[in-house]
């Protein structure tokens, strides 16, 4: 089973970013972790998840993963040579809001859904049935991969 993560809530960016790549990253809000960090760990533990944070309290827990760099870019580097996730990379595959895996859709069911531009120029479609955002293969994923030739 592919690797999963529950990321810490200073690492919002860190988030959306493994989202971009198709990893599955769950985001913890400051609210929940506040009241007890080890309350996040458990869940991590409890879900099968590894723990991205920067808290140095909770380095040398097992299901944790300390992020050195404050750089997202770093982070997911780190991230993706610790776990050796080259191959798990699919962008274009992952709700960046909430996490949710897209759904392909034809180019048809988008039309009036998405802006009319986009569905002139645009033939790949998809949709994340939790919060009903559509994406599509735009200049953003163009800029991406090209970051994730880096990886
Ligand atoms: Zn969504």
């Amino acid at each position: 089973m592919a690797v999963r993560f529950l990321v810490d809530f200073m690492l919002g960016k860190l988030a959306r970013e493994l989202r971009v790549l198709g990893i599955d990253a769950l985001y913890i809000e400051k609210k929940d972790l506040a009241a007890n960090p080890l309350s996040a760990l458990k869940s991590a533990k409890q879900t099968d998840r590894i723990f991205l944070t920067r808290n140095t309290k909770l380095k040398a827990y097992p299901e944790v993963l300390f992020i050195r760099s404050e750089k997202a870019e770093e982070q997911v580097s780190q991230i993706i040579k610790h776990f050796n996730l080259q191959k798990e990379i699919k962008p274009f595959t992952r709700c960046l809001r909430c996490n949710q895996k897209l759904v392909s859709v034809a180019k048809d069911d988008v039309k009036g859904k998405v802006p009319f531009y986009i569905f002139q120029t645009k033939d790949k479609f998809a949709c994340c049935l939790k919060c009903e955002k559509y994406y599509w293969e735009g200049t953003h994923l163009k800029n991406m991969r090209q970051k994730i030739t880096k990886y």
